[in-house]
């Protein structure tokens, strides 16, 4: 059993059962036996590959489409460059060199990053040391400055915000718990009464899974981005038409694990739910343009073509052409089609490169 599982028992034991969403927190988060603060989880020897980690180009395309957007914004003299998540600090490493094509956008750029980690913040550090930029760093986005506009990139951020989840039982939604079953191991169980509120049609058995936290930062940043002036582009493993049904899962070392099996040892992720992400940004008063499949977005952005003059100066072109086949690809294998782009904007701003058009992948 691992450390944080005997925790949450002793915790469910004292106070009875706890919502998905604070078991994925804690899974994810705890200060001591949390997934993301105790381990570098990237690259082929951890437990699962980033699209940053799999080619400099995502960064450089995401980097690229940051300066259009300061251009679109009428090239403000100050401008945050904010990372939700940042991992390694891989995309903005590349993301700041393809900046640097656009000098006064290059001057004009303070790098800030959200991450709750911090032995990812001390990679994200390490990772920019040579970057010229002095990164700022946040445990939230509410510190974020106010005072200039925002271009915000975030991949595989949202998809590690803890979820609820609700499941139809005679006609009622009642939330599913975290509790003891009776072998002694944490179990999934149902709230003895129905949720209140919750006005949604499903057949008996479904399950309705959403995500608060997700919904509450864009909706924050949606308003951020109205008064501020902005941009962000959130990428992530997810759909774009609502639908009921579960998608929580646990990875370790590159296969799936019972969720409640090892909670701080196996990365947990819920596929993100675009259609109410976008609804969220509009409330908060930000434009949502329609979501395109990351395949779409990166051919848009002219993937090919840089891979072409990357290949022109490397030991392994076969070995760039496979990890652009990794993203764009739109088999079962790639990340193509499973992963979406959703890009919010303020008022005004004309939508950014790729966003002009919906895409054919998903009609
Ligand atoms: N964007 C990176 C890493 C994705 S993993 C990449 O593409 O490789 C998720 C990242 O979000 C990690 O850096 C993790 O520490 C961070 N994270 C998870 N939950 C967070 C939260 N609530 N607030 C801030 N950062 C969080």
């Amino acid at each position: 059993m691992s450390a944080l599982a005997a925790e949450l028992l002793a915790e469910i034991r004292a106070s009875g059962p706890i919502g998905l969403d604070r078991f994925m927190a804690l899974a994810l988060g705890h200060p001591r036996h949390g997934y993301y603060m105790t381990r570098d989880p990237f690259g082929l020897a951890g437990d699962f590959v980033t699209a940053p980690e799999i080619s400099q180009i995502f960064g450089e395309l995401l980097g690229l489409t940051a300066a259009l957007s300061w251009q679109a914004l009428g090239g403000p003299e100050r401008v945050a460059l904010v990372e939700l998540g940042p991992g390694r600090g891989t995309l903005m490493l590349d993301a700041l060199r393809a900046a640097r094509a656009l000098p006064a956008f290059e001057a004009a750029i303070a790098v800030h990053l959200v991450e709750t980690s911090p032995v990812l913040q001390r990679a994200q550090a390490k990772a920019l040391e040579g970057s010229g930029k002095a990164p700022l760093w946040h445990p939230t986005i509410d510190s974020l400055p106010e005072d200039r506009p925002l271009i915000v990139l975030a991949n595989e951020f949202f998809d590690a915000l803890p979820v609820r989840q609700f499941q139809r039982r005679g006609g009622e939604w009642r939330e599913r718990l975290v509790g003891i079953g009776a072998d002694g191991a944490l179990a999934l169980g149902l709230h003895a009464a129905p949720t209140p509120g919750l006005d949604l049609d499903g057949p008996e058995g479904a399950v309705f899974e959403t995500s608060p936290i997700a919904l509450d930062i864009m909706r924050k940043l949606a308003g951020r981005l109205a008064a501020q002036g902005g941009m962000m582009l959130a990428i992530d493993y997810g759909y774009h038409r609502f639908a009921l049904g579960e998608t929580l899962q646990a990875v370790r070392r590159h296969e799936f694990v019972p969720v409640l099996s090892d909670p701080g040892e196996a990365d947990i992720t819920a596929h993100v739910d675009f259609s109410s992400l976008a609804i969220a940004a509009r409330r908060g008063g930000a434009v949502a343009h329609p979501v395109l499949t990351q395949a779409t977005l990166l051919e848009r952005l002219g993937i090919r073509h840089r891979a072409e003059i990357l290949k022109r100066n490397a030991e392994d072109p076969a070995a760039i052409d496979a990890a652009v086949e990794r993203l764009v690809g739109t088999g079962p294998r790639a990340m193509g089609m499973l992963f979406k782009a959703l890009a919010v904007t303020s008022p005004g701003l004309p939508p950014p490169p790729g966003f002009d058009l919906a895409d054919p992948l998903l009609a």
